[in-house]
């Protein structure tokens, strides 16, 4: 089944609901006029089409693999891989002073939501280098930014980051490898990490992996973790190859999907590193590279979700079974076209908030202004885990859309499922997302909440004169959600505030869904009006229950017992 990318949605949210002509206003982003962004949008598809989207089946048959020491990877995944990174489609936010084409993270977040459909465990590489790109950018020294960053941006290496060991989880401030002085400005890494994605391919000169290690003064937790570049062969100062590291692959993971990428437990010997950012602050440095792949592994959710929605709905206009209106096919029954427009619904909403999430990224590196920053930073986690919950929702939604056949896997439909599910995982669990935003990003008192609420009810007063149902609905959800907060807010216990976090993270993405779908409603034609209505009506209602759920607090819960849980 073709991939089609949604070209005219992501055109339609640029122009009109998230607000990139303010990106596209400001002198840093001045190239990204309509003409670009059209060539953009126009030819990334075609290569997503084209070329990257009959890859996903073929990495789902023939799974990367370790030969002789040596990861193999599927089938035309190295042709693939150059085409991302001979469209230049790697370094497209980086800074063009190292050979990046300076793009607004907007944008990037377009493409990588279509490669993401195309075939995303191919994808999952770039995206890796992207955040590696960031990190190094804003925390290496000008010594390993004029060797490793013109490589990476132009494909030739690629990046991983490494976090996770089997003791050291979503608490990273848990891990053990350590890092050693060598005495001439390098360091002697040392220690096993696990879940390593991409850590090795058979088609980039070196692979580049970010390391978090302990120095030997290193205080235990996480403020006494130090991040490293550690590469797999190193370079001499002109970037010529030369040894390889002592480091190596020692296993690849048999995983539920997402088959395509090798995920490696890592063993590092004594390996030579150099610090990135300061000693002891490791995960700030790690923090922009992770900030960068939670916007992308939401973008991740959305694409495979989106591919998955395609699929059903050409499986439903065929399939024809009972008694259905028009042309008999399974699309006319009621459940089936609720079932579609629901994905459609919510796909297009988790889009919304990607975008928005970018445009305040972009508006934060163009102006420096806290405010676009605080708000890039409260989105993060909404995307990240808003944008994969579809992913996962979607796509078995998809497979029960074709019946028995969405168990069959010669259909399709159940590689969605499974190569989706690490996204609500991976990158930090979409959990500790929901808690990440109940108490990081509401330590200023709610000020990035409230702003962002401001907008919604002022979008909704707006609306008000031509869509009066619609955006009362969306001022009332905005309004009950301002309470909520301000009652997350008084929460003294964070475990008041944990225990609410991730029906707070939804009720807040249905509001902003809803606030996407209002401006949609507003600037569009009748078929935004349509699919508007369907989330407004019987979608957006969904946040006052959360919210509920959300204001509830801890007690009850921690009352209950292990022995409550299993039936006596
Ligand atoms: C395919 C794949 C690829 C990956 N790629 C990479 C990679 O490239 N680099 C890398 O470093 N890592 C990678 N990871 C690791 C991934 O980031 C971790 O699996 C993830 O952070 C969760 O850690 P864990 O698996 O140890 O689960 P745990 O931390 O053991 O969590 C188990 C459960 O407990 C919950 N939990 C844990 N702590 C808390 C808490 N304090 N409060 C509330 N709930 C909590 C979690 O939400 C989860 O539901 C990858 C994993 C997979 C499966």
């Amino acid at each position: 089944m073709p991939y089609r990318a949604p070209v005219s949605d992501f055109q339609f949210l640029l122009d009109h609901v998230v607000g990139f002509d303010e990106v596209a206003g400001t002198e840093l982003f001045a190239e990204a006029t309509p003409d670009m962004t059209n060539a953009i949008l126009t030819e990334a598809a075609k290569m997503c089409e084209d070329i990257l989207a009959p890859l996903n089946h073929i990495g789902d048959k023939h799974p990367a693999h370790l030969e002789n020491g040596v990861v193999r990877t599927p089938p035309g995944f190295a042709d693939g891989y150059r085409a991302i990174a001979d469209g230049g489609w790697i370094g497209m936010s980086a800074r063009a002073e190292n050979g990046g084409l300076g793009l607004p993270m907007t944008l990037t977040t377009t493409v990588n939501e279509m490669m993401s459909s195309a075939c995303l465990a191919l994808q999952l590489n770039p995206l890796m280098s992207q955040g590696q790109i960031e990190a190094l950018e804003h925390h290496a020294s000008d010594a390993i930014k004029s060797v490793y960053l013109p490589k990476l941006i132009s494909g030739e290496w690629c990046g991983t980051m490494n976090l996770t060991e089997p003791q050291a989880g979503s608490d990273v401030g848990a891990l053990r490898t350590k890092a050693e002085p060598n005495g001439d400005g390098s360091f002697a890494i040392t220690g096993q990490k696990i879940y390593i994605s991409w850590a090795d391919n058979d088609f980039t000169d070196n692979v580049c992996h970010l390391v978090l290690a302990r120095l030997p003064d290193g205080k235990p937790g996480t403020k006494g973790i130090s991040l490293f570049m550690v590469p797999k062969i190193i370079p001499d100062a002109d970037g010529n190859l030369g040894q390889p590291n002592d480091l190596r692959v020692v296993s690849l993971e048999h995983k539920m999907g997402l088959h395509g990428s090798p995920t490696a437990v890592m063993e590092y010997s004594g390996a030579t590193g150099w610090l990135v950012g300061p000693e002891h602050g490791g995960m700030a440095a790690m923090f922009t590279m992770m900030n960068n792949a939670r916007l992308g592994v939401g973008t991740q959710g959305i694409g495979v979700a989106e591919r998955a929605l395609q699929h059903a709905l050409a499986y439903a206009q065929d399939r024809k079974q009972g008694r259905a209106e028009g042309t008999g096919a399974i699309i006319e029954h009621a459940d089936v076209r609720r079932m579609l427009t629901t994905m459609r619904a919510d796909i297009y909403a988790a889009r919304a908030i990607s975008l928005m999430n970018a445009v305040a990224i972009d508006m934060a590196t163009a102006t420096h202004d806290d405010t676009w920053t605080a708000r890039a930073a409260f989105l993060t986690p909404i995307t990240k885990a808003f944008g994969t919950d579809i992913g996962v929702e979607a796509t078995n939604t998809g497979v029960q859309i074709h019946g028995g056949m969405g168990f069959i896997e010669e259909t399709g439909a159940a590689q969605f499922v499974r190569d989706v599910r690490v996204s609500t995982i991976y990158e930090g669990t979409n959990g500790i997302q929901a808690m990440d935003l109940v108490a990081r990003k509401l330590m200023d008192g709610g000020d990035a909440a409230f702003r962002l609420l401001d907008d919604i009810v002022r979008g909704a007063e707006a609306a008000k004169a031509t869509h009066p149902d619609l955006a009362n609905a969306v001022w009332e959800a905005a309004e009950t959600l301002r309470e909520t907060t301000e009652w997350l807010v008084n929460q003294q216990d964070l475990n008041d505030r944990f225990a609410g976090a991730v029906p707070y993270l939804r009720a807040f993405a249905r509001v902003l869904g809803g606030h996407a779908h209002l401006a949609s409603a507003v600037a569009g034609d009748a078929g935004h009006l349509r699919l508007a209505t369907f989330y407004i009506k019987r979608m957006l209602p969904e946040h006052a229950a959360l919210l509920a759920h959300t204001r509830e607090g801890a007690a009850d819960l921690a009352a209950i017992t292990a022995e409550d849980l299993v039936a006596a």
